[in-house]
């Protein structure tokens, strides 16, 4: 079982672009448009997905689908247990190289 926690930090603490570009080939395309995160919109195939830096949440401005990065997975054929256990250690090595740059870092 997954617990309610962990699902919200996979949600909010690991940033999409993370993310996608840990990916590879096997997440969808994706640029930097007017310092903004956008990628290609895996219901749609639009280039048209921006991601809120302020939730973590993108939006689709084609379709108006919404994405977190477990809805992102799933919508990429992955099933939902592979997707949070992909999410799990991509955001276990996102924070620890996050602690190696910054150690005074203080919330
Ligand atoms: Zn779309």
């Amino acid at each position: 079982m997954f617990t309610a926690d962990l699902l919200r930090r996979l949600r909010n603490d690991l940033p999409m672009s993370v993310t996608i570009s840990a990916l590879g080939r096997e997440g969808p395309p994706s640029k930097m448009r007017d310092g903004r995160f956008v990628f290609l919109c895996p219901q749609c195939n639009e280039m048209l997905v921006v991601v809120n830096p302020r939730n973590n949440l993108a939006h689709c401005f084609a379709c108006e689908r919404n994405f977190n990065n477990i809805d992102l997975l799933v919508a990429l054929d992955f099933d939902f247990r592979s997707a949070v256990a992909l999410l799990e250690d991509l955001l276990r090595e996102y924070l620890s190289r996050r602690s190696k740059r910054s150690t005074t870092e203080v919330k």
